[in-house]
Protein backbone atom coordinates (compact mmCIF):
# COMPACT_ATOMS: atom_id res chain seq x y z
CA UNK A 1 0.00 0.00 0.00
CA UNK A 2 0.80 3.74 -0.72
CA UNK A 3 -1.59 4.96 1.89
CA UNK A 4 -2.53 4.18 4.84
CA UNK A 5 -5.60 5.86 6.88
CA UNK A 6 -5.65 5.14 10.85
CA UNK A 7 -8.81 6.17 12.37
CA UNK A 8 -9.57 6.49 15.89
CA UNK A 9 -7.17 7.78 18.54
CA UNK A 10 -6.42 5.07 21.38
CA UNK A 11 -3.94 2.35 22.17
CA UNK A 12 -4.31 -0.14 19.60
CA UNK A 13 -4.50 3.21 16.83
CA UNK A 14 -1.00 4.13 18.44
CA UNK A 15 0.59 0.36 18.15
CA UNK A 16 -0.73 0.06 14.27
CA UNK A 17 0.89 3.14 13.51
CA UNK A 18 4.35 1.95 15.62
CA UNK A 19 4.05 -1.40 13.78
CA UNK A 20 3.38 -0.02 10.46
CA UNK A 21 6.82 1.80 10.87
CA UNK A 22 8.60 -0.73 12.43
CA UNK A 23 7.90 -3.00 9.70
CA UNK A 24 9.66 -0.23 7.45
CA UNK A 25 6.47 0.58 5.90
CA UNK A 26 7.25 4.24 3.80
CA UNK A 27 4.50 5.33 2.47
CA UNK A 28 1.50 8.17 3.71
CA UNK A 29 0.32 7.71 6.97
CA UNK A 30 -2.42 9.69 8.71
CA UNK A 31 -4.17 9.00 12.29
CA UNK A 32 -7.35 10.61 12.29
CA UNK A 33 -8.57 11.05 16.07
CA UNK A 34 -11.48 12.84 17.05
CA UNK A 35 -10.36 13.53 20.70
CA UNK A 36 -8.12 16.82 21.20
CA UNK A 37 -5.19 14.48 22.54
CA UNK A 38 -2.79 12.05 20.77
CA UNK A 39 -3.16 8.06 21.47
CA UNK A 40 -2.99 7.63 25.81
CA UNK A 41 -3.48 4.88 27.95
CA UNK A 42 -6.84 4.55 29.55
CA UNK A 43 -6.13 1.98 32.80
CA UNK A 44 -5.16 4.92 34.67
CA UNK A 45 -7.70 7.09 34.81
CA UNK A 46 -9.41 4.77 37.03
CA UNK A 47 -6.45 4.33 39.61
CA UNK A 48 -3.39 6.15 39.27
CA UNK A 49 -4.10 9.28 37.11
CA UNK A 50 -7.89 9.19 38.83
CA UNK A 51 -5.73 9.61 42.41
CA UNK A 52 -3.48 12.56 41.34
CA UNK A 53 -0.55 10.28 41.81
CA UNK A 54 0.89 9.97 38.06
CA UNK A 55 1.98 12.29 35.91
CA UNK A 56 -0.10 13.26 32.95
CA UNK A 57 2.87 12.65 30.35
CA UNK A 58 3.30 9.02 31.47
CA UNK A 59 -0.40 8.27 29.79
CA UNK A 60 1.03 8.98 26.34
CA UNK A 61 2.76 5.97 24.70
CA UNK A 62 4.91 8.93 22.20
CA UNK A 63 4.96 12.08 21.98
CA UNK A 64 4.18 14.65 19.33
CA UNK A 65 8.15 14.23 18.69
CA UNK A 66 7.46 10.80 18.05
CA UNK A 67 4.60 11.16 15.36
CA UNK A 68 6.73 14.03 13.68
CA UNK A 69 10.09 11.79 13.52
CA UNK A 70 7.96 8.95 12.08
CA UNK A 71 6.02 11.10 9.34
CA UNK A 72 2.51 10.50 10.51
CA UNK A 73 0.20 12.65 9.72
CA UNK A 74 -2.06 14.03 12.97
CA UNK A 75 -5.43 15.17 12.02
CA UNK A 76 -6.03 15.09 16.04
CA UNK A 77 -9.39 16.61 17.18
CA UNK A 78 -10.76 15.36 14.29
CA UNK A 79 -13.43 12.81 13.07
CA UNK A 80 -13.88 10.57 10.14
CA UNK A 81 -17.63 10.99 9.32
CA UNK A 82 -18.18 8.40 6.70
CA UNK A 83 -16.41 6.10 4.54
CA UNK A 84 -16.93 5.52 0.79
CA UNK A 85 -15.85 1.98 0.48
CA UNK A 86 -16.08 1.93 -3.30
CA UNK A 87 -13.72 4.93 -3.93
CA UNK A 88 -11.57 4.39 -0.73
CA UNK A 89 -11.94 7.43 0.74
CA UNK A 90 -12.34 8.38 4.43
CA UNK A 91 -14.65 12.39 5.20
CA UNK A 92 -13.51 14.14 7.81
CA UNK A 93 -15.87 16.35 9.71
CA UNK A 94 -13.49 19.48 9.34
CA UNK A 95 -14.71 19.38 5.72
CA UNK A 96 -11.60 17.64 4.14
CA UNK A 97 -11.40 13.87 2.61
CA UNK A 98 -8.31 11.41 2.85
CA UNK A 99 -7.98 8.46 -0.09
CA UNK A 100 -6.71 5.44 1.03
CA UNK A 101 -5.21 1.83 -0.12
CA UNK A 102 -5.85 0.71 3.82
CA UNK A 103 -7.92 1.86 6.80
CA UNK A 104 -7.48 0.96 9.94
CA UNK A 105 -10.65 1.19 12.12
CA UNK A 106 -9.65 1.89 15.64
CA UNK A 107 -12.64 3.95 17.31
CA UNK A 108 -12.43 1.93 20.41
CA UNK A 109 -16.24 1.70 22.93
CA UNK A 110 -18.51 4.71 24.43
CA UNK A 111 -19.53 4.35 28.11
CA UNK A 112 -23.34 2.57 27.65
CA UNK A 113 -26.32 4.79 28.98
CA UNK A 114 -29.44 3.90 31.11
CA UNK A 115 -32.75 4.89 30.05
CA UNK A 116 -33.90 6.01 32.89
CA UNK A 117 -35.05 9.94 33.89
CA UNK A 118 -32.29 12.35 34.77
CA UNK A 119 -29.42 9.89 33.32
CA UNK A 120 -27.73 13.09 32.17
CA UNK A 121 -27.10 14.11 36.41
CA UNK A 122 -24.45 11.37 36.31
CA UNK A 123 -20.98 11.30 35.07
CA UNK A 124 -19.28 8.46 32.92
CA UNK A 125 -15.50 7.89 32.59
CA UNK A 126 -13.46 7.36 29.35
CA UNK A 127 -11.52 10.34 28.46
CA UNK A 128 -8.77 12.04 30.16
CA UNK A 129 -11.44 15.51 30.67
CA UNK A 130 -13.70 12.61 31.92
CA UNK A 131 -10.71 11.16 34.83
CA UNK A 132 -9.73 14.78 35.56
CA UNK A 133 -13.46 15.85 36.20
CA UNK A 134 -13.83 13.63 38.51
CA UNK A 135 -11.20 14.08 40.68
CA UNK A 136 -12.00 17.62 40.61
CA UNK A 137 -15.41 16.64 42.05
CA UNK A 138 -14.08 14.03 44.77
CA UNK A 139 -14.01 15.48 48.16
CA UNK A 140 -13.14 14.67 51.43
CA UNK A 141 -16.41 13.23 53.00
CA UNK A 142 -18.42 14.09 49.90
CA UNK A 143 -20.86 11.36 48.82
CA UNK A 144 -20.48 9.39 45.70
CA UNK A 145 -22.80 6.44 44.68
CA UNK A 146 -21.59 4.27 41.61
CA UNK A 147 -23.99 3.03 39.33
CA UNK A 148 -22.55 -0.61 38.01
CA UNK A 149 -19.89 -3.26 39.87
CA UNK A 150 -18.19 -3.35 36.30
CA UNK A 151 -14.40 -2.63 36.06
CA UNK A 152 -14.77 0.25 35.84
CA UNK A 153 -16.98 1.35 39.05
CA UNK A 154 -15.05 -0.51 41.15
CA UNK A 155 -12.24 0.73 40.27
CA UNK A 156 -13.62 4.78 40.52
CA UNK A 157 -14.97 3.21 43.87
CA UNK A 158 -11.76 2.39 45.18
CA UNK A 159 -10.17 5.30 44.18
CA UNK A 160 -12.71 7.51 45.24
CA UNK A 161 -12.55 5.68 48.97
CA UNK A 162 -8.84 6.29 49.36
CA UNK A 163 -9.44 9.95 48.73
CA UNK A 164 -12.17 10.51 51.72
CA UNK A 165 -15.56 9.83 49.52
CA UNK A 166 -18.34 8.02 51.08
CA UNK A 167 -18.65 5.20 48.79
CA UNK A 168 -21.86 3.22 47.58
CA UNK A 169 -22.19 0.73 44.81
CA UNK A 170 -25.52 -0.11 43.56
CA UNK A 171 -25.63 -3.28 40.96
CA UNK A 172 -28.30 -4.99 39.11
CA UNK A 173 -27.07 -8.46 39.53
CA UNK A 174 -26.67 -10.08 42.82
CA UNK A 175 -23.21 -10.09 42.82
CA UNK A 176 -20.13 -7.56 41.64
CA UNK A 177 -18.64 -8.63 38.40
CA UNK A 178 -20.27 -12.32 39.28
CA UNK A 179 -20.76 -12.97 35.44
CA UNK A 180 -16.68 -12.87 35.23
CA UNK A 181 -15.74 -14.32 38.18
CA UNK A 182 -18.61 -16.55 39.44
CA UNK A 183 -19.82 -16.63 43.03
CA UNK A 184 -16.44 -17.80 45.17
CA UNK A 185 -14.35 -15.14 43.86
CA UNK A 186 -16.98 -12.25 43.30
CA UNK A 187 -17.86 -12.96 47.02
CA UNK A 188 -14.40 -12.18 47.69
CA UNK A 189 -14.23 -9.28 46.06
CA UNK A 190 -17.50 -7.61 47.67
CA UNK A 191 -15.21 -8.50 51.39
CA UNK A 192 -12.21 -6.74 50.33
CA UNK A 193 -14.71 -3.76 49.37
CA UNK A 194 -16.56 -4.10 52.26
CA UNK A 195 -13.49 -4.06 54.43
CA UNK A 196 -12.46 -1.22 53.29
CA UNK A 197 -15.66 0.67 53.69
CA UNK A 198 -17.19 0.40 50.52
CA UNK A 199 -21.19 -0.70 50.03
CA UNK A 200 -22.50 -2.21 47.77
CA UNK A 201 -26.07 -3.13 47.08
CA UNK A 202 -27.37 -5.63 45.09
CA UNK A 203 -30.06 -6.81 42.79
CA UNK A 204 -31.22 -3.14 42.56
CA UNK A 205 -32.91 -1.69 40.08
CA UNK A 206 -32.52 2.22 39.30
CA UNK A 207 -35.59 4.34 38.64
CA UNK A 208 -33.94 7.91 38.47
CA UNK A 209 -31.03 9.78 38.80
CA UNK A 210 -31.57 13.55 40.45
CA UNK A 211 -29.71 16.40 40.94
CA UNK A 212 -29.39 14.60 45.02
CA UNK A 213 -28.76 11.18 44.07
CA UNK A 214 -30.18 7.95 43.11
CA UNK A 215 -34.04 6.25 43.26
CA UNK A 216 -34.20 2.79 43.01
CA UNK A 217 -37.19 0.42 43.44
CA UNK A 218 -36.85 0.22 47.04
CA UNK A 219 -34.65 3.62 48.30
CA UNK A 220 -32.95 6.68 47.24
CA UNK A 221 -29.53 6.90 47.84
CA UNK A 222 -28.40 10.78 48.16
CA UNK A 223 -25.05 11.78 46.39
CA UNK A 224 -22.87 14.92 45.91
CA UNK A 225 -21.66 12.57 42.44
CA UNK A 226 -23.07 9.88 40.76
CA UNK A 227 -20.38 7.52 38.44
CA UNK A 228 -22.57 5.42 35.57
CA UNK A 229 -20.27 2.59 35.25
CA UNK A 230 -22.13 0.00 33.29
CA UNK A 231 -20.24 -0.69 30.44
CA UNK A 232 -19.65 0.25 27.21
CA UNK A 233 -20.70 -0.38 23.56
CA UNK A 234 -18.26 -0.43 20.13
CA UNK A 235 -17.87 3.39 18.71
CA UNK A 236 -18.82 0.98 15.34
CA UNK A 237 -21.76 3.51 13.56
CA UNK A 238 -19.12 4.49 11.10
CA UNK A 239 -18.63 0.74 10.18
CA UNK A 240 -22.00 0.17 9.66
CA UNK A 241 -23.50 3.29 8.01
CA UNK A 242 -20.54 2.46 5.56
CA UNK A 243 -22.20 -0.94 5.02
CA UNK A 244 -19.17 -2.88 6.98
CA UNK A 245 -20.69 -6.21 8.56
CA UNK A 246 -21.12 -5.16 12.33
CA UNK A 247 -22.15 -7.86 14.43
CA UNK A 248 -21.19 -6.61 18.26
CA UNK A 249 -18.17 -4.51 16.83
CA UNK A 250 -17.02 -4.75 13.47
CA UNK A 251 -16.41 -8.85 12.03
CA UNK A 252 -12.89 -9.19 11.08
CA UNK A 253 -11.35 -12.31 10.53
CA UNK A 254 -8.18 -13.46 11.98
CA UNK A 255 -6.10 -11.06 10.14
CA UNK A 256 -8.78 -8.23 11.57
CA UNK A 257 -9.53 -7.82 7.76
CA UNK A 258 -13.34 -6.39 7.85
CA UNK A 259 -15.70 -7.62 5.06
CA UNK A 260 -14.36 -5.15 2.96
CA UNK A 261 -10.56 -6.20 2.17
CA UNK A 262 -9.15 -2.72 2.14
CA UNK A 263 -10.27 -2.00 5.89
CA UNK A 264 -9.35 -3.14 8.62
CA UNK A 265 -10.23 -3.04 12.40
CA UNK A 266 -8.43 -3.58 15.94
CA UNK A 267 -8.93 -2.85 19.32
CA UNK A 268 -12.52 -2.51 21.80
CA UNK A 269 -14.64 -1.97 18.39
CA UNK A 270 -13.49 -5.08 16.33
CA UNK A 271 -15.63 -8.58 16.63
CA UNK A 272 -11.89 -10.55 16.19
CA UNK A 273 -11.97 -14.09 15.20
CA UNK A 274 -9.61 -15.81 17.79
CA UNK A 275 -7.85 -18.86 16.53
CA UNK A 276 -7.17 -20.63 19.66
CA UNK A 277 -10.71 -20.03 21.11
CA UNK A 278 -11.84 -20.86 17.67
CA UNK A 279 -14.77 -18.12 17.79
CA UNK A 280 -15.31 -14.55 17.08
CA UNK A 281 -14.43 -12.44 20.41
CA UNK A 282 -14.88 -8.77 21.15
CA UNK A 283 -12.51 -8.08 23.97
CA UNK A 284 -12.49 -4.69 25.92
CA UNK A 285 -8.61 -4.80 27.26
CA UNK A 286 -5.80 -2.82 27.14
CA UNK A 287 -3.56 -6.09 25.94
CA UNK A 288 -5.80 -7.22 23.11
CA UNK A 289 -5.72 -3.17 22.10
CA UNK A 290 -1.83 -2.88 21.50
CA UNK A 291 -1.74 -6.74 20.09
CA UNK A 292 -4.36 -6.07 17.52
CA UNK A 293 -3.15 -2.63 16.67
CA UNK A 294 0.33 -4.17 16.13
CA UNK A 295 -1.53 -7.20 14.56
CA UNK A 296 -3.06 -4.45 12.12
CA UNK A 297 -0.13 -2.89 11.38
CA UNK A 298 1.50 -6.21 9.85
CA UNK A 299 -1.71 -7.78 8.33
CA UNK A 300 -1.94 -4.79 6.25
CA UNK A 301 1.03 -4.83 4.78
CA UNK A 302 0.06 -8.35 3.81
CA UNK A 303 2.45 -10.58 6.21
CA UNK A 304 0.49 -13.62 7.13
CA UNK A 305 -0.22 -13.44 10.64
CA UNK A 306 -3.39 -14.05 12.91
CA UNK A 307 -5.00 -13.54 16.34
CA UNK A 308 -3.97 -16.20 18.66
CA UNK A 309 -3.77 -14.65 21.79
CA UNK A 310 -6.02 -15.17 24.74
CA UNK A 311 -7.66 -12.68 26.29
CA UNK A 312 -5.59 -11.08 29.30
CA UNK A 313 -6.10 -8.49 32.11
CA UNK A 314 -5.82 -6.90 35.38
CA UNK A 315 -7.21 -4.56 37.70
CA UNK A 316 -6.25 -2.92 40.70
CA UNK A 317 -8.69 -2.11 43.68
CA UNK A 318 -7.33 -1.19 46.92
CA UNK A 319 -5.30 -4.64 47.87
CA UNK A 320 -6.65 -6.51 45.11
CA UNK A 321 -4.36 -6.54 42.60
CA UNK A 322 -4.60 -8.92 39.72
CA UNK A 323 -4.28 -10.35 36.38
CA UNK A 324 -6.50 -12.75 34.68
CA UNK A 325 -5.57 -14.85 31.36
CA UNK A 326 -8.26 -17.14 29.33
CA UNK A 327 -11.80 -17.15 28.98
CA UNK A 328 -14.33 -18.70 31.40
CA UNK A 329 -17.78 -18.78 32.26
CA UNK A 330 -19.73 -18.20 35.42
CA UNK A 331 -20.35 -21.58 36.20
CA UNK A 332 -17.16 -23.36 35.65
CA UNK A 333 -15.69 -25.01 38.65
CA UNK A 334 -13.22 -22.62 40.12
CA UNK A 335 -10.11 -23.91 42.26
CA UNK A 336 -7.96 -21.79 44.37
CA UNK A 337 -4.71 -22.30 45.10
CA UNK A 338 -2.88 -20.47 47.94
CA UNK A 339 -3.69 -17.89 50.91
CA UNK A 340 -7.43 -16.63 50.07
CA UNK A 341 -7.61 -14.95 53.45
CA UNK A 342 -4.58 -13.30 53.40
CA UNK A 343 -5.18 -12.27 49.84
CA UNK A 344 -2.58 -14.09 47.77
CA UNK A 345 -3.53 -16.59 45.61
CA UNK A 346 -4.06 -18.65 42.15
CA UNK A 347 -7.51 -18.81 41.02
CA UNK A 348 -8.12 -21.48 38.17
CA UNK A 349 -11.50 -22.12 36.07
CA UNK A 350 -12.05 -25.32 34.78
CA UNK A 351 -14.85 -26.67 32.17
CA UNK A 352 -15.39 -30.55 32.10
CA UNK A 353 -11.70 -31.08 34.03
CA UNK A 354 -10.24 -28.71 31.78
CA UNK A 355 -8.26 -25.35 32.49
CA UNK A 356 -10.10 -22.71 30.78
CA UNK A 357 -8.80 -19.48 32.81
CA UNK A 358 -6.74 -18.29 35.59
CA UNK A 359 -6.03 -15.43 37.59
CA UNK A 360 -3.12 -14.50 40.32
CA UNK A 361 -4.43 -12.46 42.75
CA UNK A 362 -1.28 -10.76 44.88
CA UNK A 363 1.59 -13.27 43.27
CA UNK A 364 3.34 -11.96 40.55
CA UNK A 365 5.41 -13.23 37.77
CA UNK A 366 3.32 -15.99 37.20
CA UNK A 367 0.62 -15.12 34.73
CA UNK A 368 2.64 -16.91 31.69
CA UNK A 369 2.65 -20.05 33.35
CA UNK A 370 -0.90 -19.93 33.88
CA UNK A 371 -1.54 -18.95 29.94
CA UNK A 372 0.88 -22.35 29.75
CA UNK A 373 -1.58 -24.22 31.70
CA UNK A 374 -5.05 -23.16 29.70
CA UNK A 375 -6.95 -26.11 27.73
CA UNK A 376 -4.69 -28.26 29.33
CA UNK A 377 -6.46 -30.72 32.18
CA UNK A 378 -6.92 -30.25 36.04
CA UNK A 379 -3.94 -32.56 36.93
CA UNK A 380 -1.39 -30.80 35.48
CA UNK A 381 -2.20 -27.18 36.97
CA UNK A 382 1.30 -26.41 38.32
CA UNK A 383 1.88 -24.78 41.67
CA UNK A 384 1.91 -20.83 41.65
CA UNK A 385 0.17 -20.24 44.77
P1 LIG B 1 -10.12 3.61 22.66
O1 LIG B 1 -9.09 3.70 23.73
O2 LIG B 1 -11.56 3.73 23.05
O3 LIG B 1 -9.79 4.75 21.59
C1 LIG B 1 -10.62 5.00 20.49
C2 LIG B 1 -10.48 6.45 20.12
O4 LIG B 1 -11.08 6.66 18.84
C3 LIG B 1 -11.17 7.41 21.06
O5 LIG B 1 -10.29 8.42 21.45
C4 LIG B 1 -12.33 7.97 20.24
O6 LIG B 1 -12.66 9.30 20.57
C5 LIG B 1 -11.77 7.89 18.84
N1 LIG B 1 -12.83 7.87 17.81
C6 LIG B 1 -14.04 7.28 17.88
N2 LIG B 1 -14.72 7.47 16.73
C7 LIG B 1 -13.92 8.20 15.92
C8 LIG B 1 -14.08 8.73 14.61
N3 LIG B 1 -15.18 8.54 13.88
N4 LIG B 1 -13.05 9.44 14.08
C9 LIG B 1 -11.91 9.66 14.78
N5 LIG B 1 -11.73 9.18 16.04
C10 LIG B 1 -12.71 8.47 16.60
N6 LIG B 1 -8.16 -2.55 30.36
C11 LIG B 1 -7.41 -3.43 31.08
O7 LIG B 1 -7.01 -4.46 30.54
N7 LIG B 1 -7.10 -3.19 32.39
C12 LIG B 1 -7.53 -2.08 33.03
O8 LIG B 1 -7.23 -1.91 34.20
C13 LIG B 1 -8.31 -1.13 32.31
N8 LIG B 1 -8.74 0.00 32.91
C14 LIG B 1 -9.51 0.89 32.21
C15 LIG B 1 -9.97 2.04 32.85
C16 LIG B 1 -10.77 2.96 32.17
C17 LIG B 1 -11.23 4.18 32.88
C18 LIG B 1 -11.12 2.72 30.82
C19 LIG B 1 -12.01 3.69 30.07
C20 LIG B 1 -10.69 1.57 30.18
C21 LIG B 1 -9.87 0.65 30.86
N9 LIG B 1 -9.39 -0.52 30.24
C22 LIG B 1 -8.62 -1.41 30.95
C23 LIG B 1 -9.76 -0.82 28.84
C24 LIG B 1 -8.75 -0.27 27.84
O9 LIG B 1 -8.38 1.04 28.17
C25 LIG B 1 -9.36 -0.33 26.44
O10 LIG B 1 -9.50 -1.68 26.11
C26 LIG B 1 -8.51 0.38 25.40
O11 LIG B 1 -8.48 1.75 25.67
C27 LIG B 1 -9.07 0.17 24.01
O12 LIG B 1 -8.28 0.87 23.09
P2 LIG B 1 -8.82 1.21 21.62
O13 LIG B 1 -7.65 1.86 20.94
O14 LIG B 1 -9.47 0.04 21.02
O15 LIG B 1 -10.00 2.26 21.84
Amino acid sequence: PRSIVIVGGGLAAAHAVESLRDMDYAGRLALVAREQHLPYERPPLSKGYLAGNDDRDALFPHDAGWYRDNDVTLRIGTAVTDLQLSERVAVLDDGTSLGYDRLLIATGASPRTLQVPGISHAVTLRTIDDSERLRAAFQQGGRLVVIGAGWIGLEVAATARQAGMEVTVLEAADRPLGAVFGPVLADHLARVHAKNGVTIHTGVRIEAVTEHGVVTSDDTFEADLVLLGVGATPTSGLAESAGLAVDNGILVDERLMSSDPYVYAAGDVANARNTVLGQHLRVEHWDNAIRQGKLAGRTMLGIDDSYDWLPYFFTDQFDFSMEYVGRSSPDDEVVLRGDIDGGAFVAWWLRDGVVTAGMNVNVWDVNDAIRAAIGKPATEIPDLG
